[in-house]
C-alpha cells in the first residue's frame, strides 16, 4: 500500500494544471493517501531552499479545492536544468524516499516526462499527466490547456475580424504552439480565417501574398492570416532587409521576421493601404480552464492516483478515441505526431 503521494507541475504552465492537482488531491483523499505538493517543478526536490516549506507542502483537500478553477499553477512551475544531471536526480530520489513519498504525479510536457522516466529508473514510481497548451504530444489526442488556449485565440480572432471588417484591412495574428501548428490550425478552422501558416508545412512569403491577393481580388479586404509562432522556421528564404528598405520601410540587416514585419511586407506586396498584426501571447496560458480541460484534468488526476495505488508506474495519461487512458512513458515519447494536412489545405484553399 502506497503511504504518501507527491505531485508537481513542471515546464511551461498550462490552464488546467491546478484542476489536475485538485483531482489528484480528491482521489488521494478518497483512498486515504496523504498528498505532498512539490514546488517549482523538479526544483522542489533538490533541497536547495533554506526552509522545507519553500520546496513542498502537505496538500489538504480543503485548501486545494479553492484553486480548482484558477488559472496558472498554485505549486508554481519552472524548468530545472540540474535535473539533467544524474547526481541531482539521485538527490531528488533520496528526498522523495526520506519524505516517505512512494509515488509521484508529474504534470508537464515531454521534457518533464523524460525526467519522470529517469526517476522511475531510480525506483520512484511516477505517472505523467500531459500539461501543455501546445498539443505537441503525439500519443494523446489532447493535452491539458490546449482547449483553453484555442478558445482564447478564437475569442481574440473574432474580435480582430470585427475591426478588420470595419476598416477593410487584413490582419496577421500570431498564436503560440512552439513547433506544433495545432493551435493555429484549430483557431483558423474555428474562425473562418482565410490563411494559416504552421511550422509543419514549408511556405513562402510570395505564396502567402499571392493567396492574400486572391482574397483582395474577390473584394475580401479583411482577410485574417493566422501564423503559428514556429512557422517562421518553415519560411523559405526571403530578403526582408532588401525588400522593406526598397519599399520605403527601414529595416535592419539580420533582423528576424515577426508578425509585425510580415504584415508590413504583405501590405507592400499586395499594394494595400494598411495591414495590421497582433501577437496574442501569454493570455493563451493564463486563462481559466475550459470545461473540456477541467474534465480531462479531473479524470487524468484520478487515474494517476489509482495507478500509483495499484502499483502501476512509468506511465503517462492521455486521451485516445475520446477516452482517458494510459501507456508507458517510453512508448508515448516515441510516438510521432501526424499533422492534419487535409484540414490545413481546407483552410488555405481559395
Ligand atoms: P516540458 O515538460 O513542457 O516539455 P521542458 O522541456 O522544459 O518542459 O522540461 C521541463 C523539465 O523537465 C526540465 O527543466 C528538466 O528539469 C526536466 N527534463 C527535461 N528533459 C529531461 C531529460 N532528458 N532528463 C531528465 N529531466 C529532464
Amino acid at each position: 500500500m502506497i503511504k504518501k503521494i507527491g505531485v508537481l507541475t513542471s515546464g511551461g504552465d498550462a490552464p488546467g494544471m491546478n484542476a489536475a492537482v485538485v483531482a489528484v488531491a480528491r482521489s488521494a483523499a478518497m483512498y486515504g493517501i496523504p498528498l505532498v505538493g512539490i514546488k517549482r517543478g523538479y526544483n522542489g526536490l533538490l533541497r536547495k531552499s533554506p526552509a522545507l516549506e519553500d520546496d513542498m507542502e502537505e496538500l489538504e483537500l480543503d485548501t486545494v479545492l479553492d484553486i480548482a478553477d484558477l488559472p496558472g499553477t498554485y505549486l508554481r512551475t519552472a524548468r530545472c536544468l540540474e535535473f539533467l544531471d544524474p547526481v541531482w536526480r539521485q538527490v531528488a530520489a533520496d528526498t522523495l524516499r526520506e519524505m516517505g513519498i512512494g509515488g509521484l504525479v508529474v504534470i508537464g510536457g515531454d521534457g518533464s516526462f523524460r525526467g519522470a522516466e529517469q526517476l522511475c529508473q531510480l525506483g520512484i514510481p511516477c505517472i505523467g499527466i500531459p500539461g501543455t497548451i501546445d498539443n505537441d504530444l503525439a500519443y494523446t489526442e489532447m493535452t491539458l490547456g490546449y482547449d483553453t488556449a484555442v478558445n482564447v485565440c478564437v475569442d481574440a480572432v473574432r474580435a480582430i475580424r470585427a475591426t478588420s471588417r470595419s476598416h477593410d484591412r487584413p490582419h496577421v495574428v500570431e498564436v503560440m504552439g512552439r513547433h506544433c501548428g495545432d493551435i493555429a490550425l484549430t483557431t483558423a478552422l474555428s474562425t473562418g480565417a482565410e490563411i494559416v501558416l504552421v511550422p509543419e508545412v514549408p511556405w513562402s512569403v510570395e505564396g502567402a501574398a499571392a493567396r492574400l491577393n486572391m482574397q483582395l481580388a474577390k473584394g475580401n479586404y479583411r482577410a485574417t492570416i493566422i501564423v503559428a509562432e514556429g512557422c517562421w522556421d518553415a519560411m523559405k528564404p526571403f530578403d526582408m532587409y532588401t525588400f522593406l528598405n526598397s519599399h520605403g520601410k527601414r529595416c535592419y540587416e539580420g533582423e528576424p521576421i515577426s508578425a509585425v514585419r510580415f504584415a508590413s511586407i504583405l501590405k507592400r506586396m499586395c499594394g494595400m493601404v494598411e495591414a495590421r498584426a497582433t501577437v496574442i501571447g501569454y493570455t493563451q496560458r493564463g486563462e481559466q480552464p475550459t470545461a473540456r480541460d477541467s474534465a480531462f484534468a479531473l479524470e487524468a488526476g484520478h487515474l494517476a492516483v489509482r495507478l500509483l495505488r495499484d502499483g502501476i508506474s512509468n506511465q503517462v495519461i492521455g486521451m485516445k478515441r475520446g477516452k482517458v487512458t494510459y501507456m508507458a512513458i517510453g512508448e508515448a515519447l516515441k510516438a510521432k505526431k501526424a499533422f492534419r494536412r487535409e484540414l490545413y489545405d481546407l483552410v488555405n484553399r481559395m
